[in-house]
């Protein structure tokens, strides 16, 4: 379960959880959004299929965030944790994406990169 603040630890841990088949929740916040993917290494997406292109500028300091975000981010994610545990239907190939100004939970399909970590 990842809980990091940034998102060169969230790809470290991805890449741990891939290369040592290891089942993985990931959630990233910002202000008033957030997201969480689930990632089950040789089945579905990987966090780096759905961010690989996403740049990081060098020097960017924490996210702004609203207190309440990390809480209602960190709940689902723990849900998740315990949904994947026990076999319930969970987040694998897809991303749940919160907006908590609209108070909105969309969740989009997503697709393993044949190109990916995860796919080698
Ligand atoms: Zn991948």
């Amino acid at each position: 379960m990842d809980c990091s603040d940034n998102f060169k630890t969230k790809f470290l841990v991805n890449k741990i959880a891939v290369e040592n088949n290891i089942k993985c929740v990931i959630a990233g916040i910002k202000d008033f959004y957030g997201q969480i993917i689930t990632i089950n290494p040789k089945v579905s997406a990987c966090y780096q299929c759905v961010f690989s292109s996403m740049e990081t500028p060098p020097n960017i300091g924490p996210l702004p965030v609203i207190g309440v975000t990390p809480g209602i981010l960190g709940t689902l994610e723990a849900l998740e944790v315990i949904k994947t545990t026990l076999g319930l239907p969970n987040l694998e190939n897809k991303l749940l994406m919160v907006n908590l100004i609209d108070l909105r939970f969309n969740i989009i399909d997503i697709v393993k990169n044949e190109d990916c970590i995860c796919s080698l």
